[in-house]
């Protein structure tokens, strides 16, 4: 082989047309090897871009046993002049000159055909990510990620590392994991028969966080502007194509912000992530709209190009009890929406994402600030198509005493640190929580959340 520098197939791609004629050094996995006695054409995909790259092996050069172990998910090294392309569907090729294979791949490979369906792939999810599908959804997640920091990045907000184990269990947002280092089975106990966590590794009890909310607010009480961007953790038994035991959720909090900012800067931040993804993603959202999903891409540029609508609770009830629709779970004033409530507002009455606010203090967390009403609080939930809750936020309470009244009245200990924020300096403050993955599920058109994660955790469920 030559000393050249290898090329990735998607900088071939991109700038093909001005290395035509000279030797490019590329490498990567096969996806097929078809041809004729004469000829053999190798699809070879690097995970670059969903597309592969065509390597023409001339079989006077390259006889039938020296291309023997080139199977489907064998490994590569080729060295071969880049020339237009003679076939339709590329428009650059590598007419191979030298060959090292890598690795080979048995007939046991077990992604050897198109076509498997994505429930037998979440069985092999080790090699899944080898996949066209897996290929698109991990770039796209990745290139999400990064939207969201440079949008945060840009309008100046902190990064603010909120802690994965806490000994703070009154977010309530979930069931948590507990982290514990004591014998399981032979607790210390202590005299009236409790478990004895002063000889835990922590000296107390310690769970995995649900959210990093309660501790970004120490942040932005201090910094003005802060997101966090990390695993959360909760132990539901939901089994439901949108919930899983460990994802990864963008809490952003910002001082000074009353509930319309929030929204504002919700509907801001979901826009530019999917933009950013319609720009930059392009060949991957394609392909999933043509296999997956034929109205993905309108759909996303839908809600771009769209208000989301603004609704109070009381007015989204009314309109779910009008609709005459028959529900699994029933409406009244007071309920918490279930996934088909949200869907039906967004879906099939303003067929928008809708932004649902003021919800029964009743049906959300205790740090939400009360309205002058007294029974309805400043809460926002994004409610998107195909998703139902994307987001959900609200206008945290600054006032000191009603704080520590509703934290009273729901029992919680352990709140001094919290409520210092509004003892000290307190200031009008908002935020949100978005589900990344729900984001990723959206963006991908994906149908469950299972498979816009590398290696999904739910229960009964941790592999790897
Ligand atoms: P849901 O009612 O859908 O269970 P939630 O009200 O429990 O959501 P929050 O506690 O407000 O959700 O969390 C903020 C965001 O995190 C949600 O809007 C959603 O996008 C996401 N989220 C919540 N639970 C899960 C989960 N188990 N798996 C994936 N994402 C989740
Ligand atoms: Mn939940």
């Amino acid at each position: 082989m030559e000393d050249i520098r290898r090329k990735t197939v998607k900088e071939i791609f991109a700038t093909g047309d001005k290395f035509v004629g000279e030797k490019v050094d590329v490498k990567g996995w096969v996806r097929t090897r078809r041809g004729n006695k004469n000829v053999q054409f190798v699809a070879l995909n690097d995970g670059s871009t969903i597309n592969n790259l065509q390597i023409v092996f001339d079989l006077t050069k390259f006889p039938e046993e020296v291309l023997k172990p080139i199977t489907t998910g064998s490994s590569i090294h080729v060295q071969g002049t880049l020339v237009a392309s003679q076939g339709a569907g590329q428009s650059v090729e590598v007419q191979a000159e030298d060959l090292e294979i890598y690795g080979t791949s048995p007939s046991d490979y077990p992604l050897q055909k198109k076509g498997h369906t994505l429930e037998f792939l979440r069985e092999k999810a080790h090699l899944r990510p080898r996949t066209n599908t897996f290929g698109a959804v991990l770039r796209i997640r990745h290139a999400l990620a990064y939207a969201i920091h440079k949008f945060f990045n840009d309008k100046g907000f902190v990064y603010f590392h909120t802690p994965l184990i806490t000994a703070s269990d009154c977010e309530g947002a979930g069931a948590q994991f507990q982290v514990t280092t004591l014998p399981l089975n032979e607790l210390p106990k202590t005299e009236d028969g409790s478990v004895d966590y002063s000889q835990d590794f922590f000296g107390k009890l310690a769970s995995l966080t649900v959210s990093g909310q309660l501790e970004g607010e120490l942040g932005a009480t201090a910094l003005g502007l802060i997101y966090t961007f990390g695993p959360t953790f909760r132990a539901e038994n939901s089994n439901t194509p949108r919930h899983l035991s460990e994802f990864w959720m963008i809490e952003p909090e910002m001082a000074f912000y009353e509930i319309a900012d929030n929204m504002d800067l919700a509907e801001e931040f979901i826009k530019y992530c999917i933009n950013y993804a319609l720009e930059h993603c392009k060949d991957d959202i394609q392909f999933l709209n043509d296999h997956f999903d034929k109205e993905l891409i309108d759909r996303l540029k839908f809600v771009v190009e769209n208000d989301f609508v603004r609704l109070p609770y009381t007015e989204g009830i009314k309109i779910l009890e009008e609709s005459g629709k028959k529900f699994e779970f029933p409406v009244y004033w007071g309920v918490d929406l279930a996934s088909e409530h949200e869907r039906y507002l967004v879906e099939e009455h303003f067929k928008k994402p809708v932004i649902l606010t003021d919800y029964p203090k009743e049906i959300k967390a205790f740090y939400m600030k009360l309205n002058d009403d007294g029974k309805t609080v400043r809460a926002m939930d994004v409610l998107f198509p195909k998703i139902g809750e994307i987001i959900g936020g609200s206008q945290r309470e600054e006032n000191y005493e009603k704080l520590t009244n509703r934290i009273n009245e729901l029992g919680l200990t352990g709140m001094d640190w919290y409520v210092d924020t509004r003892k000290y300096g307190t200031v009008p403050h908002s935020g949100f929580g978005l589900g990344f993955e729900r984001l990723v599920l959206f963006v991908t058109g994906m149908q469950n959340i299972r498979d816009v994660i590398p290696f999904p955790r739910y229960p009964k469920a941790c592999e790897y």
